[in-house]
Order: structure tokens, then sequence, then C-alpha cells
């Protein structure tokens, strides 16, 4: 489904705007990560002064390359700067999210401030489901592109002139753009329309080099990493019989035993999609306070549905997330029975 509110709209907003803050989810992705980068480099290059509003600071290993440390501020590492931030800024950009809730700890922050600042635009691009549409003034929402950094580049294409940017879109902003592209799609296996494609070639025309991003992207794991995932193969991996639904869980035990570290989980969940019968796959990671549940399906089954329902979250048709709060050992079970009862 299209939202497209009237780009001129934004236009305005943004041409006024002196100081613009880029925020996205917590736990953020390549595309998160991406298309807030994307909006920062470009918004610099049109003399606009803008900062990254991050959950948390440290942001997965393989994506340290693409995030300008000197513009971001975290709420674990300095809540007033964050606060600060929102305080003095024209425009609030919210990516790769359709809730303000997904922000994380980021919204007691920006709540705060938006209480009693009238003013402050808030503006949403992304590509997720159901959107809360009250919660946003311009709202830029497309489910039918790989990803939020596909969106943007049109956003951006839109607004690059209107705002006095360069002609041509600098190389870091074609970069972050393509990140976003890659990782949602999962290195052009899913997600893929025709507009990612013509949106690829006009990145690489703009000198974005694929090789490079790819290799930063998925060629950056330890081998710790790569055994855990072959014992979550061998040895967690279970099947439902007759439903086609596979999923496996990681606890805090294993994730200590391998060395885990953030984003080492990242594709996990698509693996068992490759064996024919399973249809439907989940991932279940023990936090310290919850377990975050990351499902993927093939085809016209809805993980969407079925994580609003039964796991706190939500997402995109055939890629959908949410959390329990239960303890890891009783998620098999609570699975089962959910995913047999939605199935049915
Ligand atoms: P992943 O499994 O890669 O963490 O997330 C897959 C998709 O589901 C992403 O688009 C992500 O934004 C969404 N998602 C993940 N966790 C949650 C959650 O807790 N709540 C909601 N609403 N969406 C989620
Ligand atoms: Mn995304």
């Amino acid at each position: 489904m299209k939202t497209f509110v009237n780009t001129e709209q934004l236009q305005e907003v943004v041409a006024k705007a002196a100081r613009v803050v880029t925020v996205s989810h917590l736990n953020p992705d390549g595309d998160a990560l991406g298309s807030v980068t994307a909006m920062f480099h470009f918004l610099r290059s049109a003399g606009k002064e803008v900062t990254i509003v991050l959950e948390k600071a440290a942001v997965p290993h393989n994506f340290r390359w693409l995030v300008p440390q000197e513009a971001a501020v975290a709420c674990d590492d300095s809540p007033e700067a964050v606060t600060a931030a929102f305080e003095s800024a024209d425009v609030v950009i919210f990516m790769d999210l359709n809730g303000i809730v997904r922000t994380g700890d980021v919204q007691e922050s920006y709540q705060a401030v938006a209480a009693h600042r009238p003013d402050l635009k808030k503006v949403l691009v992304d590509h997720h489901l159901n959107p809360c549409r009250d919660e946003f003034d311009i709202i830029f929402s497309d489910t039918e592109v790989s990803s939020t950094c596909e969106l943007a580049y049109s956003v951006i294409s839109g607004l690059a002139e209107s705002i006095g940017a360069p002609e041509k879109l600098p190389v870091n902003v074609a970069e972050a753009l393509l990140t976003g592209i890659l990782t949602d799609t999962n290195n052009f296996s899913n997600s893929l329309f025709p507009s990612t494609y013509q949106t690829v070639m006009r990145l690489q025309e703009l000198g974005a080099d694929r090789d490079t991003v790819y290799t930063r992207v998925f060629c950056d794991y330890s081998v710790s990493r790569m055994r855990l995932m072959g014992h979550l193969l061998r040895d967690g991996l279970h099947i439902i019989p007759n439903l086609g639904v596979a999923y496996m869980t990681l606890s805090l035990e294993e994730k200590k035993q391998y060395d885990f570290r953030k984003g080492d989980s990242e594709g996990f969940v698509n693996l068992p999609l490759a064996i024919s019968d399973v249809r439907m796959s989940a991932l279940f990671t023990q936090d310290e306070d919850f377990i975050r549940v990351s499902v993927r399906s093939k085809g016209d089954l809805d993980v969407n549905t079925f994580c609003r329902r039964y796991c706190n979250g939500g997402g995109h048709f055939n890629a959908s997330g949410g959390r329990l709060y239960i303890p890891i050992g009783e998620v098999g079970a609570y699975f089962e029975k959910s995913v047999a009862e939605y199935l049915k």
C-alpha cells in the first residue's frame, strides 16, 4: 500500500528547517542505519545541521563503517544530548519504523519534547505494514518497495533540487542507501521489485560499489559466529511435522559459549527456508529481559499477523519480529501451540 503525501509539503518543511534529527528503530539493521545515515549525509550536503539519534551507541560491528560517530547521540550514552537534539530540532525524520514505540528508549526523550513543541514537524519514511498515521505530520509509506532505503532514494531525489543540495547525490548517500537495499533483500533474494533494480542501477551510477558494500556488510563475521550457525543447524533446528514450520532457539548460555556479538544471528532465521517443505521459520533469541522473535515465511503465509497476534510485534508480510516475556525453556511449547492454532 502506498501513502505518498505531497512531496511539496516535505520540500517546504525541509527548506525552512535549519536543524534536523533522524531516528530509526531499536536494534537497528542495515536498512535502519543506512536510511538515517543517507538522510544525514544528504541534508548535510544541503547545509542543514543534522543529528542521528540512536537508542544504543554500539551498532553491529559490520555497520560501524557506515555510521558517522561524530554526528550520532545515543540514549544509553548521553540521554541529555538526545533530549537537546530534539529540543533544538525543527524537523524529526523517522525512518524504517511504523510507530514511535519502535524507537525504544528514545521515545521517552522524544515524547517529553514533543509535548511542549507543537511546532516540531514529524516526518515518516517507511515500508512497514500498519503505520501509526496519527503520530506523524508528513508520511511516506510504501510497502511495495524492498526497503526504506529504496523509498528514501525517491524521497531524497525529490527533495534535492528544491532545498539546494548538490545536483548529483554524494557517493556516501548512495553507499548508505545501497546498504539497506542489500540487507533488507538479504543480498537480492527477497522483496525485489522492478523499482529495486532501477534504484540500485542509479546508486551504482552515483558511484556506490556493490562489492565493497557487500564485503563490509556480509563478510565481517567471526569464526565463532560461523560455529554457532553450525551448532544451531545441527543441534537446535526443530521441524514441526505436517505444518512446514521450522524454529530454533538461542539461549544466553549458547551466546556466551560462542562469544556472541550484536548482529551475529543476522540471517540465521532465513536458513531453514531453504528446506523444500519449510514455509515458515522462526528464531527465538534470549536477551536479558525478554525473548527476541524473528519470523520469516515463503509465499502467501502472513507472518505479520502471526507476530501481531502471538508475539507482541509485527513487520512485513513475509518478515516480522516481536518479543516474548516467557522463560526460554517454554518458548518451544508456546510457539508450537500458537503456530498450530494460527495455521489451522
Ligand atoms: P528481524 O527479524 O530482522 O528482527 O525483523 C524483521 C522485521 O520485523 C523488520 O522489518 C522489523 O522492523 C520488524 N520487527 C522486528 N521486531 C519487531 C517488534 O518487536 N515489533 C514490531 N512491530 N516489528 C518488529
Ligand atoms: Mn527495513
